[in-house]
């Protein structure tokens, strides 16, 4: 079988014309399967959705019990047969809940890794390498320049500026699925057992990965009528949005830091005010793209939302078949 003909990219996403589905659509569809829960890959208004019973339940608490018409829950690693295509889910190591689907007809199979990262986070499980004919690779930080730095070592510069302005609070800026539960947990990892401050909109998420054994430790509403604290020394995590608005200022003389990949890019923490950057992100970096391409040498990578050109070139440079999927409406909420 041809691979255009088990996947395709249309307007409205990732399209099987053999099995009859979407991988996640940007437009309400009739079936769609769904990688992970972020706003830009999971929609309300399809009628059937198939996604692991992680992401379902992140879909249910954000968009309320009533996001699809059918839903079914997929296991890791099971087959299922839709339409005489064999599909199934494997972790991808972005956020909890979060898989690459692999197709499979006739002998072709290709894998949609949604957003994905190779590197250890204690809020998901790994990355699992399927071996596919051709690979359909994310590429939002697919430059050279892109290389995150260790994760600990991020989190621990965090931890020293703590310690250093204890009159001072820390105001993490992560988004609000798998970013923000990463920072927690990290933190927790690395000793601080403090209460840690949440703004409103991440309770729900932090309670759900909390009742899927990822233990955050005590986390408290970041709100002034809720108690003594001044917030002086104190660490405070909410989603970036809630940084522009009233809700920041009420924190005594604020470090504001932002957790993303973006940090990178000094001039970009400038214009965003951030003081202190925390290069802390959930999708690979070029090496961990460059990897990964290497270790499935698959027959074809096809590239898509972010820097598809570099990511390309390193194919044809590595004598590997490549091309851009161009599909629209990705902009990761959590990159
Ligand atoms: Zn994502």
């Amino acid at each position: 079988m041809r691979p255009e003909a088990l996947l395709c990219s249309t307007p409205a996403g990732l399209y099987s014309p053999a099995g009859d589905f979407y991988i996640d659509p940007v437009r309400p569809v009739d079936r769609a399967l769904i990688t992970h829960g972020h706003s830009d890959h999971a929609r309300s208004g399809h009628a059937k959705v198939m996604a692991t019973r992680q992401t379902l339940d992140i879909m249910a608490l954000r968009y309320g019990a009533g996001f699809a018409g059918q839903t079914q829950a997929a296991e890791l690693g099971q087959t299922t047969e839709i339409n005489g295509v064999s599909v199934s889910f494997h972790p991808a190591g972005h956020v909890l809940g979060s898989a690459q689907i692999a197709v499979e007809k006739e002998g072709m199979r290709i894998v949609a890794s949604g957003d994905y990262k190779r590197r250890p986070d204690p809020t998901c499980l790994g990355f699992e390498p399927v071996a596919c004919d051709v690979f359909i690779t994310e590429a939002t930080f697919a430059l050279p320049v892109f290389r995150h730095p260790d994760s600990r070592d991020e989190i621990a510069k965090l931890l020293k500026s703590v310690e250093q302005f204890p009159e001072r609070s820390h105001l993490v800026g992560a988004y609000a699925l798998g970013k923000a539960q990463r920072v927690i947990r990290m933190l927790r990892d690395a000793g601080y057992d403090q209460t840690i401050y949440i703004h409103g909109a991440l309770a729900k998420l932090c309670d759900y990965y909390q009742s899927q054994g990822i233990h955050l430790g005590k986390l408290a509403p970041a709100t002034v009528e809720n108690g003594s604290s001044d917030f002086r020394g104190a660490i405070i995590v909410g989603p970036p949005s809630a940084f522009l608005d009233r809700w920041a200022r009420r924190f005594p003389d604020p470090v504001s830091c932002f957790a993303s990949g973006w940090m990178r890019i000094r001039q970009r923490a400038r214009q965003q005010g951030v003081e202190l950057p925390i290069i802390l992100s959930d999708h690979c970096d070029w090496d961990e793209l460059t990897q990964t391409i290497g270790d499935l040498g698959p027959k074809q990578v096809w590239v898509t939302h972010g820097r598809e050109e570099a990511l390309v070139r390193w194919c044809d440079l590595n004598h590997i078949a490549a091309r851009p999927l161009h599909l629209v409406g990705y902009e990761d909420e959590g990159d």
